[in-house]
């Protein structure tokens, strides 16, 4: 009777579990190729199940513990539970998929699918604010339906999304069971994976009966800095905790979205699972809808120009004690944008306040031109930046110190009064003070860093770096364009709604993108 009630019909359930995961910034002219996964992280079949365990690395060089090992762990707790690893793709954000790399993405999972055999569901980690070159559907709600279509319709589906994602229909209702982060930034994706393994067997073995309630709010920014555990959204996390200690709640979530896609439903969202009560579901849906939309207007900490940063820096004598650290808010790699803004170069370049400043830039076309290059010796040098990236060129007369090859490509310093540029054949993310090192930098020393990332380099700059600007210039990551362009309904910041609910029903109607509007969207966005 046991075995019964633990597996189902007398044998273990048979769950498969998969990831396709990508952030998009369309402001990136830079499209996401297949080897953004297949060198970041691209895992199948046993590799995958050896990778999601406890002893195992799921994401090398990223995050050893993710989804899929607390799915695993999840299943195994629960016993009598069979997991068959598919396939599991990541790559770091970037611009929109082309449409080969995302057909390839779905067709080996569909096939792996396929090739498993009879199963009763399925856990696949996604995103939510994927975006594909000329696909004018949410690019999970197409995933969603072809493996819908592989399973056949008797096998659960459940699904986690990052707490950016864009919520929709065609993300919402094909799935039994849906799980978002709940921290920000991201450190419970294995929690999460957990999560959506105990409600899928949960739900597998009828000891509950998941039924759904999302709603959009017409807001893009909000929320100060949306850190989970400051004010404001502390509140609105804690209040979402304390629904799922209710038994009749299965799950509560709050997506804040991606700002820099083209989706023309874009727009926070708040997502209730309740056990078989759907009244309860959207009671409780709208109750999280008015807490989280009442801190919209919550402003991001004030922001600097380039040259009010620089003079801040020439006279805050707290730099002798480490280097004061620029968030190149408009040109965060970490959200996808390419690190190829010259602004930061232009400034120093016509007034270095005596600095020592250590500043990065994607720049393939000066790495080519130089890579041959005498060392030592004093170029005229142009820094254009990202290909297609519309940055002021810069020119200067600078020493090429070094040529090395890094974890971003080939990689040259090139020096020029008390400014150090470090130019790199991919987008460079210097989070980690060894990427100085590796072209004979060293951190304490500089006045200033400027970062392309808001919050990890953090943990390696916390004994160096005490002072944090975030400074605008203008790039793939600006809050201005997201601010400024054209949304299907009133949105806030750009404009105030006032009120979600009325918007609430023609945001969640838009679940096709229609090719017109895309395409006026993509005019106002490039
Ligand atoms: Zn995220």
């Amino acid at each position: 009777m046991k075995r019964l009630a633990l597996g189902r019909g007398g044998r273990p359930l048979r769950i498969g579990y998969g990831r396709i995961f990508h952030e998009a910034n369309t402001f990136s002219p830079l499209p996401t190729e297949r080897e953004a996964f297949t060198e970041f992280h691209h895992v199948e079949g046993e590799a995958l199940a050896k990778a999601a365990t406890l002893r195992g690395s799921e994401i090398v060089g990223y995050m050893p513990h993710a989804e899929m090992t607390g799915f695993v762990q999840a299943c195994r707790l629960a016993g009598d539970v069979e997991t068959v690893p598919l396939a599991s793709s990541l790559a770091v954000p970037g611009g929109p998929l082309t449409r080969e790399v995302f057909d390839w993405l779905v067709d080996n999972l569909v096939d792996k699918i396929r090739a498993a055999g009879p199963m009763d569901g399925i856990y696949l980690a996604l995103h939510g604010s994927m975006e594909v070159l000329g696909e004018d559907e949410a690019p999970e709600a197409v995933i969603l339906r072809r493996v819908r279509e592989a399973l056949g319709e008797g096998p659960r589906i459940a699904v986690s999304y990052d707490l950016h994602a864009n919520l929709s229909a065609g993300l919402v209702d094909p799935v039994d069971v849906l799980i978002g982060y709940r921290t920000n930034p991201h450190w419970d994706l294995a929690p999460t994976g957990f999560r959506a393994g105990n409600r899928l067997v949960r739900t597998l073995r009828g000891q509950c009966r998941p039924v759904h309630a999302f709603r959009k709010l017409p807001v893009v920014l909000g929320g100060g800095t949306t850190i989970d555990f400051m004010k404001p959204m502390r509140a609105v996390f804690r209040a979402m905790k304390a629904l799922e200690k209710d038994p009749r709640v299965l799950s509560a979530s709050l997506f804040m979205v991606h700002p820099y896609t083209s989706a023309p439903d874009l727009g926070w969202a708040v997502h209730v699972s309740t056990d078989g009560d759907l009244a309860l579901a959207d009671d409780l849906a709208d109750q999280l809808a008015d807490r989280a939309f009442a801190v919209r207007k919550v402003p991001l900490p004030p922001m600097f120009t380039i040259d009010e940063a620089l003079d801040e820096v020439r006279g805050d004598m707290a730099r002798k004690l480490g280097p004061v650290t620029l968030i190149d808010v408009d040109d965060i790699v970490g959200t996808g944008a390419p690190g190829g803004n010259t602004r930061f170069i232009q400034a120093l370049a016509k007034d270095d306040r005596g600095l020592l400043s250590y500043v990065t830039l994607h720049d393939p076309r000066l790495v080519d031109e130089l890579w041959d290059a005498k060392i030592d010796a004093v170029h005229p040098v142009t820094f254009r930046g990202t290909p297609g990236y519309e940055q002021p060129p810069v020119e200067v007369e600078a020493t090429l110190v070094k040529k090395t090859t890094t974890d971003f490509g080939r990689t040259l310093r090139l020096d020029f009064g008390g400014t150090r540029v470090i130019v790199a054949e991919r987008p460079p993310l210097p989070i980690h003070p060894k990427f100085f090192k590796a072209v004979d930098l060293p951190v304490r020393t500089a006045d200033l860093i400027v970062q392309k990332n808001f919050f990890h380099y953090r943990l390696f700059y916390a004994t160096t770096s005490f002072r944090h600007l975030p400074v605008v210039s203008d790039g793939a990551s600006s809050l201005t364009r997201v601010r400024e362009r054209k949304y299907a309904v009133p949105t806030w910041p750009g404009q105030d709604p006032e009120s979600w609910r009325r918007y609430d029903p023609i945001l969640r109607g838009l679940t096709k993108r229609e090719p017109a509007r895309v395409a006026e969207h993509r005019e106002v966005l490039s």
